[in-house]
């Protein structure tokens, strides 16, 4: 029920109510009325009765005395009228006429106790009331009843009965509470028209308001409030319409201005309001993400935390991130989610056989069953997203899924999956160039090993690292003997050529996790990752000779040379690296001057104390 009905409902509710109330109470006293007057008029004729046959009495014609008494029943509204004589005047006066003997139980009980009796008979047709009043005989009225009765104060004489039709008072009163019940039922119709012609337009503005503000908790402000009412009620509905215009202005322009920061808008969002939250929850999100990547040390740590976005966020459960090197066309897996990549092996060989890298576009199986031509799809929905980093790098995030609807799931998160990408591209970008420069001014031109500068910014971080994780180094310090010798002899580029080959022989000679670098001109230095004293020994023997193997032809002439070699090891000959290099050294000038080709580890006697640096 609406509001307009539910108060017309209340207003006839209370009408009908006072109607029901008024009609009994006048039905109630009308009938109390009629009844008492007809008592009334029964006692007054009892009088008049009494008084006329004591008229005929007095006057001696009471034989007379039933001409009178028929013109008194003639009365309106008196149906018939008889009198009764009591024992005692029976018995004085004889029985009279043969309508005065009693005619029915109230006669004889009026009769006996001297007291009125009224009796109402009702049915559907009529009402009748019945009332019997005795006469009492008494000493103190004019004439003395006494003096002519054998009776004693108080005695019963007689009686007189009478019945009186009181079917028209009924019959006005019903008359009365139909009109009455006429007029309180126009009252009603009226009183409603009036409350539904009043209120309406109010209860009509009162569920606009309620609609308008319903869809407006959606976020929805479109709605426009209208109503016929003049006296305010106009002014509350311009008002809200102002309201609304201005909000949904507002949000309009927030949302547009917010996606003007978002390069992949998302319409997921729907209305303004929510779309404006969405996007600024979004915002923040990715902001907090880029403040973050800016402060990783690599790019790696940058891939690691865009995995956990996208696992995390995102809930992409099979995945892989791919790193394409644009100048070579290769492809290098970063992550996968499950070790097992839809692509065919030749991809990484070729970048250029992925579809989504070759066409910069995004792909997705969704459009074109086998879309790819160079991946196995088996009932796998998947799609691969190109994101260019700049002109040397790229990367492709590629997800797939069992089924359709999921995989249409994911690809409706796309956009703020972008904008992730989209933040970190700068990022990447820079930290991409930040290596390459680091890495070249790192590094030494002529052998592509790391020079000393790198040595120095790396080796204390190493040193502590090593400390916590028990890792342990050996040191190689290497020196060509006699060198100055080929410089002199055969010339500055002959002296290079020898010290790059020596560059080689180091970066075959040593593991992943070992470190070679250019020391100096002509000095190497080799860390070796947890390696034996024994192993470091062989490692040692195993370049010098190999180097001593090499034969350089310099115009005529067939050149041989050889090298020596220090060792100590870290952490424990000292637990300061550098003094640990230190003892390298020592144990190098040892070689060089036992004889040079050969290779010394450190020994404790070799340090003759004093300040180290
Ligand atoms: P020793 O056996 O005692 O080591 O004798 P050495 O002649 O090798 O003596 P030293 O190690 O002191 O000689 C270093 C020489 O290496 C001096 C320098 O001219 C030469 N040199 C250093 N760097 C380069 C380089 O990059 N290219 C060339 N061609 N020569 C270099
Ligand atoms: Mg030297
Ligand atoms: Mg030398």
């Amino acid at each position: 029920m609406n509001a307009n009905r539910r108060i017309l409902f209340i207003v006839a509710l209370m009408l009908i109510g006072l109607a029901v109330a008024t009609i009994t109470n006048v039905a109630l006293n009308f009938r109390e009325y009629g009844y008492n007057n007809a008592v009334e008029k029964s006692k007054m004729t009892a009088e008049i009765v009494r008084d006329g046959l004591t008229a005929h009495m007095v006057n001696g014609i009471m034989d007379k005395r039933n001409f009178f008494l028929s013109n008194i029943a003639n009365i309106k509204d008196v149906k018939s009228l008889w009198i009764v004589r009591a024992n005692n005047v029976v018995t004085q006066h004889g029985e009279g006429f043969q309508n005065e003997l009693p005619r029915d139980a109230i006669d004889r009980e009026v009769l006996k106790k001297g007291t009125m009796i009224r009796e109402v008979t009702e049915d559907a047709k009529s009402a009748v009331l019945r009332v019997t009043i005795p006469y009492i005989a008494t000493a103190y009225g004019s004439p003395n009843c006494l003096a002519c009765h054998n009776a004693k104060e108080g005695d019963v004489l007689g009686a007189i009965s009478m019945e009186f039709d009181i079917n028209d008072v009924r019959q006005t009163g019903a008359m009365t509470i139909a009109k009455i019940f006429g007029i309180n039922l126009l009252f009603i119709i009226i009183a409603l028209w009036v409350t539904n012609y009043y209120f309406k337009p109010y209860m009509k503005l009162f569920e606009n308001l309620q609609r308008g503000i319903k869809k407006a908790r959606t976020g929805d402000f479109s709605f426009r409030f209208t109503t016929t009412l003049k006296d305010g009620g106009n002014e509350v509905a311009e008002e809200m319409n102002t309201l609304f215009e201005k909000l949904d202005e507002t949000f309009e322009n927030i949302k547009h201005d917010l996606s003007t920061f978002m390069t992949h808008s998302t319409s997921k969002y729907g209305d303004p309001l929510n779309a404006a939250g969405g996007i600024i929850k979004e915002l923040s999100d990715v902001y907090k993400f880029k403040k973050t990547i800016e402060l990783d040390s690599n790019k790696e740590e940058i891939y690691e935390r865009f995995i956990y976005v996208l696992k995390d966020k995102f809930h992409f459960s099979h995945f892989s991130l791919y790193e394409v090197d644009k100048a070579s066309k290769t492809r290098k897996l970063i992550y996968i989610t499950n070790n097992k990549s839809f692509c065919f092996p030749s991809v990484d060989q070729n970048a250029l056989e992925c579809r989504a890298y070759r066409t910069n576009s995004d792909v997705y199986s969704t459009d074109f069953p086998n879309i790819c031509q160079h991946c196995s799809s088996e009932n796998k929905e998947y799609s691969c997203i190109p994101f260019n980093i700049n002109d040397d790098l790229a990367l492709i995030f590629s997800y797939s899924t069992h089924d359709l609807k999921t995989i249409e799931e994911l690809n409706l998160t796309l956009a703020s999956v972008k904008n992730y990408f989209e933040a970190a591209k700068a990022v990447i970008e820079s930290r991409t160039l930040m290596d390459k420069l680091r890495d070249s001014s790192l590094r030494d031109g002529a052998t592509g090993l790391y020079n000393r500068r790198f040595m120095e910014e790396f080796i204390d971080k190493s040193a502590e690292q090593a400390i916590r994780s028990h890792v342990s180094y050996s040191i190689l310090m290497i020196d060509i003997d006699y060198f100055k010798m080929v410089n002199d002899t055969y010339g500055h580029d002959a002296g290079d050529i020898v010290i790059k080959s020596l560059g080689e022989i180091l970066k075959s000679s040593v593991r992943k996790a070992d470190l070679p670098i250019r020391y100096g001109g002509e000095e190497f230095l080799i860390l070796l990752h947890n390696t034996t004293a024994e192993g470091s020994l062989e490692v040692a023997e195993k370049i010098r000779t190999h180097f001593s193997e090499m034969k350089y032809q310099f115009g005529s002439e067939s050149v041989q040379k050889t090298l020596s070699i220090g060792i100590s090891h870290f952490p424990s000959d000292a637990d300061s690296i550098w003094k640990v290099i230190k003892f390298a050294d020592l144990a190098l000038y040892e070689a060089k001057h036992t004889g040079r080709n050969r290779v010394i580890e450190f020994k404790a006697e070799m340090f003759k104390g004093g300040d180290l640096f």
